[in-house]
């Protein structure tokens, strides 16, 4: 389990199941175990107003160094 936090205010954004190596660069919404961000129209936001990412229906495509993550992969799907 990855928990992504937001890199502004550090609050908690997602936590996520991660499969897979590499780097996080889009989030799968059925991964998706706890979500506690904001949405505007399209936009996924933290609650201090930090844009995340953008919904893109089955994904979450995330922006690059608003967020920071810890965690180990799942081995498991
Ligand atoms: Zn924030």
């Amino acid at each position: 389990m990855f928990t992504i936090k937001c890199s502004k205010c550090k609050k908690k954004l997602f936590k996520y199941v991660k499969v897979g190596k590499g780097r996080l660069w889009h989030c799968w919404k059925e991964r998706i175990v706890e979500d506690f961000t904001i949405r505007k129209g399209d936009r996924v936001m933290c609650l201090c107003g930090n844009e995340i990412g953008v919904n893109k229906g089955r994904y979450i495509k995330l922006r690059r160094h608003s967020f920071t993550y810890k965690g180990s992969i799942d081995t498991k799907a």
